[in-house]
């Protein structure tokens, strides 16, 4: 990822709550769109000028070829607020990020945790992020359903990592059940995304806990009971099980590899 500023300016009077707000509708199509990563964007005032501080997925992200009706709609809506069109610039490449994948890709996978703010679209040959951007919309003009998505599946990766409270248990069936809300979204939009992009696109159940290794190695699929979806080698280190008639991949439970 790199660290990049986007520079506005007002060219007439205008109030503060309006370039606050024409601002971060654009920030939030952006995002959206999976041009900018995060979710807490600072915006420094110095008189008539503004400065935000973003992560971009790659050094294109916010060419206007790139940019979804939403975030072209909030372009056009800074006027309103009497702001000139922004202007961007890359500070350097982000050291605690990854790159965007630059292998061809063959098969890609749903995957993200709680740590990871880039893309959770997954190139199945390196594990590395694919930008949203750079796949066809998947609903109603860009990608707000897979970052919806994402947030909510960091937000109980995060409850059961923490541990020791009664929300530990509803968050980790909404990452293992498959018929959990979450598990059910992202697996539709596993295959949305399989659809626009013509290519394998898998789900990742997470797994923890049971009772033994013997016990984890017999686990079945659990949307189709395959009881051979075992690979002989884990694919990237992390998936020890993949399914390819119901796009999923999945894991051993940590404590037994
Ligand atoms: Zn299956």
């Amino acid at each position: 990822m790199y660290s990049a500023e986007i520079h506005f300016e007002c060219y007439a009077d205008t109030t503060i709550t309006a370039v606050e707000q024409a601002i971060n509708f654009l920030l939030e199509g952006y995002r959206n769109n999976g041009q900018i990563l995060g979710r807490e964007f600072p915006i420094a005032a110095q008189g008539a000028e503004f400065k935000v501080r973003v992560l971009l997925p790659d050094e294109d992200a916010l060419k206007p070829s790139n940019n979804s009706p939403w975030v072209k709609v909030a372009l056009e809506r800074l006027k309103n607020a009497k702001l000139l069109s922004p202007r961007s610039r890359i500070l350097g490449l982000d050291l605690n990020s990854q790159t965007a994948t630059e292998l061809p890709i063959q098969w890609q996978v749903l995957y993200t945790s709680y740590v990871h703010n880039c893309s959770p679209l997954r190139n199945g040959a390196d594990l590395m992020p694919i930008p949203l951007y750079k796949i066809p919309a998947t609903f109603n003009g860009d990608h707000k359903q897979i970052i919806r998505w994402q947030t909510q599946w960091q937000a109980c990766d995060e409850l059961q990592m923490a541990g020791n409270n009664k929300a530990e248990f509803a968050a980790l069936d909404e990452l293992k059940e498959i018929d959990s809300d979450l598990f059910r979204q992202g697996w539709d939009l596993r295959g949305r995304i399989e659809y626009l992009t013509k290519t394998p696109t898998y789900y990742y159940q997470y797994q923890v806990g049971g009772q033994s290794l013997a016990e984890q190695k017999q686990r079945p699929c659990p949307k189709c009971g395959n009881p051979h979806w075992l690979l002989e080698q884990p694919l990237l280190d992390i998936f020890h099980f993949k399914c390819d008639d119901c796009r999923i991949v999945s894991n051993i439970s940590w404590e037994y590899v």
